[in-house]
């Protein structure tokens, strides 16, 4: 088993040098379904996952803008059209200076399990730019948007690729690429998800990841006979994800003490409710990426250049970035009695963490599992678009809230197939890829 494992992972890395996230996106999907390959022949002989690993399409282009001083500027713009198996290609774009193809890669490749995952038609896709969002101006954000999309349009469509918001992305950069695209097209399509609500967007999607995260959450805590009712939470990030998950905490009773951003972590003991929520917006739209103001705004604790994973919590959940929560983390997290994690960020966890935690009593939501309620609701406005209704508060969230149970049904039911019972990162893993296996069987060699 280990040796097949290192032999398509050598041909990975030789294929794709020097993209480290992206090898350890697929690693550790493919470490979970060698038993899945091995039930099933039919994959392995019609290369399934060799197929799986290798974008159907990656596009890379030059992205040039003005800033306000008149200089000109050139970032780099990204789609990575990873899987149509099972639907036009769905994912969000990140716009941060860390992006790279590996990250795009490595998101994209997971997106496709993702979206599987929520039992709506979407491929996996994401995209991109290496444009920083921090400190820029109002026009400057929309000359670079509209610059984008002068690009993408011609690639994207509501039945091919409908990109949506990510780190750096959302409903401003959503508007001024929809209102690009909308002008080069002359058509008004269900192209970007995460619009607003008076030209095609769904109500709940601003806060549908951070709302899934903690459904999610509270399925697996209930499996244990727990809930989030007076339990102390630890949250990272301070963005969209954070917001929407804070507000669901709230709702269910737990206490949030902490957010963090780049610059380290806030510590409020007294719990994060009401107007200091909807500070967490005012903090993002100023556009600096830190979190230190809200301890002066409420004068709490700043812990500088730490994560937020050694305060002392029932229940974790990481809403920042990739790799947030390491070995050391991990230890914290386990000494300190933490319940459970659920994943709001995309591949949170290191690998050596993740092994740690699932070798723990803690109840462990992957990202591609927990944190899909965001593409869900993304899938929902695709719904409501092609159908011209606008669905209620109420009955967005009632799908949302379904599919969420769903997908925490399907997990427990794949692991517990392929003998892993409670392992819900090889039982998301295993649940999205069938379905998309399948769909590729039935479709041939294309
Ligand atoms: N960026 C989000 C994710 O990582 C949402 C993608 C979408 O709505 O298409 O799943």
């Amino acid at each position: 088993m280990a040796t097949a494992l290192n032999d398509f992972m050598q041909e990975v890395k030789t294929k794709n040098p020097g993209e480290a996230e992206f090898h350890q996106a697929v690693e550790e999907v493919v470490e979970t379904l060698l038993p899945v390959l091995d039930k099933h022949p039919e994959y392995r002989k019609a290369r399934i996952m060799e197929r799986m690993v290798e974008p159907e399409r990656v596009i890379m282009f030059r992205v040039p803008w003005m800033a306000d001083n008149g200089e000109v500027r050139v970032n780099r713009g990204y789609r990575i059209e990873f899987s149509s198996a099972i639907g036009p290609y769905k994912g969000g774009l990140r716009f941060h200076p860390s992006v790279t193809l590996s990250i795009l890669k490595f998101l994209g490749f997971e997106q496709i399990f993702k979206n599987s995952l929520t039992t709506l038609p979407m491929g996996g896709g994401k995209g991109g730019s290496d444009f920083d969002p921090k400190f820029k101006s109002k026009n400057e954000i929309m000359r670079f948007c509209q610059s984008f999309m002068s690009e993408l349009f011609r690639h994207i469509g509501p039945n091919t690729d409908v990109p949506a918001g990510d780190i750096g992305v959302g409903g401003q950069e959503i508007g001024y690429m929809f209102g690009q695209y909308k002008k080069l097209r002359n058509s008004f399509d269900g192209v970007l998800t995460g619009k607003g609500l008076s030209w095609g967007g769904s109500l709940i999607r601003p806060e549908a990841t951070g709302f899934g995260v903690v459904y999610f959450a509270n399925e697996m805590l209930a499996t244990k006979g727990q809930s989030f009712e007076g339990k102390t939470v630890t949250i990272s990030g301070f963005g969209n994800v954070a917001w929407g998950a804070a507000t669901k905490v709230n709702q269910l009773g737990g206490k949030v003490v902490t957010l963090s951003g780049p610059d380290g972590y806030i510590h409020d003991p007294d719990g994060i409710s009401g107007e200091k929520i909807e500070y967490m917006l005012e903090l993002r739209a100023s556009n600096q990426d830190i979190v230190e103001p809200y301890a002066e705004q409420f004068g709490v604790e700043f812990v500088p250049n730490k994560h937020p994973w050694e305060v002392k919590c029932d229940i974790a959940l990481p809403c920042a970035t990739q790799n947030e929560l390491n070995e050391e983390d991990a230890k914290n997290l386990i000494a300190n009695g933490c319940l459970c994690i659920s994943e709001g960020a995309n591949m949170p966890t290191t690998p050596e963490a993740a092994k740690l935690i699932l070798e723990s009593d803690i109840l462990y939501g992957p990202a591609k599992a927990a944190n899909a309620g965001g593409v869900a609701v993304s899938g929902l406005e695709m719904t409501q678009n092609s159908i011209r209704m606008n669905w209620s508060r109420e009955e967005v969230d009632n799908h949302l809230h379904r599919i969420m149970k769903n997908i925490h049904q399907s997990c427990l039911v794949a692991a517990d197939t392929y003998g892993t019972s409670g392992n819900y990162v090889a039982g998301a893993n295993i649940a999205g890829f069938t379905k998309v296996a399948d769909a590729m069987l039935a479709q041939g060699v294309v």
